[in-house]
């Protein structure tokens, strides 16, 4: 699992589901949370935070940077090794490949219980440590 130190960006448009997930991670244990309310916002505080980003879990459908534009933008970047994991609808599965192509580490469909966001997180980081 993730070292429970490491900081966290919580990126959705809507503050109810930013709070939920938010309230997620600390059940979990992670004790460093932040958040964004777009993509645009999510890449900003990527750059201004003093304690380096080490996960990102970001909404898909936001106004102004979707999901995937963040994603391609932070694989794009100086942060392009921080773990990126997609919350996404339903609706929008047949999307993912496209999260996949640009690199998306993993994904979770809403609504999600805080156990599948932790089996995810789990799975997430063995992925990237048996890489
Ligand atoms: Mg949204």
């Amino acid at each position: 699992m993730f070292d429970l130190k490491t900081r966290v960006l919580v990126v959705d448009d809507m503050s109810t589901m930013r709070k939920i997930v938010s309230k997620s991670l600390k059940n979990i244990g992670f004790t460093d949370i932040i958040d964004a309310a777009d993509g645009v916002q999510a890449f900003t505080a990527l750059q201004s935070s003093e304690i380096p980003v080490g996960l990102i879990v970001s909404d898909w459908n936001m106004p102004n940077c979707t999901g995937l534009e963040f994603l391609k933008r932070v694989r794009a970047s100086n942060y392009k090794d921080v773990a990126f994991v997609l919350l996404t609808a339903e609706s929008e599965i047949e999307q993912v490949k496209e999260a996949v192509a640009a690199g998306v580490d993993n994904y979770i469909v809403k609504p999600f219980t805080p156990a599948v966001l932790q089996q995810k997180l789990e799975e997430t980081h063995k992925r990237r440590t048996a890489a």
